[in-house]
């Protein structure tokens, strides 16, 4: 079954942006960075979707929606490799085939700026 995680993602995330644009009396917010772990398997068009549904009628309405995507980056805890591998399911050490390793980046999902005017 294929569940849609994006809406109550994006909401978190125009939530953050509304809040912040009214601390900072804005009238408008340009833009917004996101930075999203490839491991946390949010996908970036639904996110655009929702952002533009639920952004309508709010000061972040036709805010630019930049999605910043940070790669897995894993250690191998057998020789201590560092690498990205294409997905979660394929944690295999190129260097010497350990399966497994610690998670170092991925799974991040944070608002890293906001433009407002
Ligand atoms: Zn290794």
């Amino acid at each position: 079954m294929v569940e849609l995680h994006e809406g109550p993602v994006t909401e978190s995330i125009l939530k953050i942006v509304l809040e912040y644009a009214e601390k900072h009396n804005a009238r408008t917010v340009n833009k917004v960075s996101v930075v999203i772990g490839k491991m946390t398997g949010y996908e970036e068009s639904p996110i655009r979707f929702y952002w533009e549904a639920l952004s309508s009628g709010t000061v972040a309405e036709g805010a630019e929606l930049e999605v910043i995507y940070t790669p897995i980056s894993v250690k191998c805890q057998s020789c201590g490799e560092v690498y990205e591998p294409e997905d979660q399911y394929s944690l295999f050490c190129p260097n010497c085939g350990f399966y497994g390793g610690e998670i170092k980046s991925g799974k991040e999902l944070f608002v890293d700026s906001i433009e407002i005017d």
